[in-house]
């Protein structure tokens, strides 16, 4: 049954079938991907970082992003893609935030009710690195 959507890309109402967007926006999609692909396959530009990428191709960034999340661009191939981290921009090749910003944002959330505390660990972070802290409050 064919079922109505809104296109991610440009919002046009389409028909939905495999993709979240429109037949348009795909074809554009692939259009850029085969730059981008045709860009990293040369030998000079494998090891090109996404920025590198976005400024050859004229692809934007989120573009690229979305085919490094779909593993079309694969990083084995090309090491220096990736994407920043949310938080602290560090790359990254899946999901939204590095390992160590996700580990920190967890502890962050158990640590809610008590503001202070959050306080006082950062404080403590600064001095130590934050590695032993961090190693206690798993042992627990
Ligand atoms: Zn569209
Ligand atoms: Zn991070």
């Amino acid at each position: 049954m064919a079922e109505l959507a809104n296109c991610l890309q440009c919002g046009k109402v389409f028909v939905k079938q495999l993709k979240d967007i429109c037949r348009n926006c795909y074809k554009e999609e692939e259009v850029a991907f085969k730059k981008v692909y045709e860009f990293l396959k040369q030998q000079k530009n494998r090891e090109a970082t996404l920025y590198e990428v976005v400024e050859a191709t004229g692809v934007e960034e989120t573009l690229i992003t979305k085919f490094i999340k779909e593993k079309r661009l694969r990083t084995s191939m090309f090491p220096k893609l990736g994407f920043p981290c949310e938080r602290c921009g560090t790359l990254i090749v899946s999901g939204k935030l590095c390992m160590n910003c996700s580990v920190e944002l967890k502890n962050d959330l158990q640590q809610l009710e008590s503001i202070e505390k959050i306080a006082e660990r950062n404080k403590e972070v600064k001095t130590n690195h934050g590695i032993y802290y961090t190693l206690d409050k798993h042992r627990r």
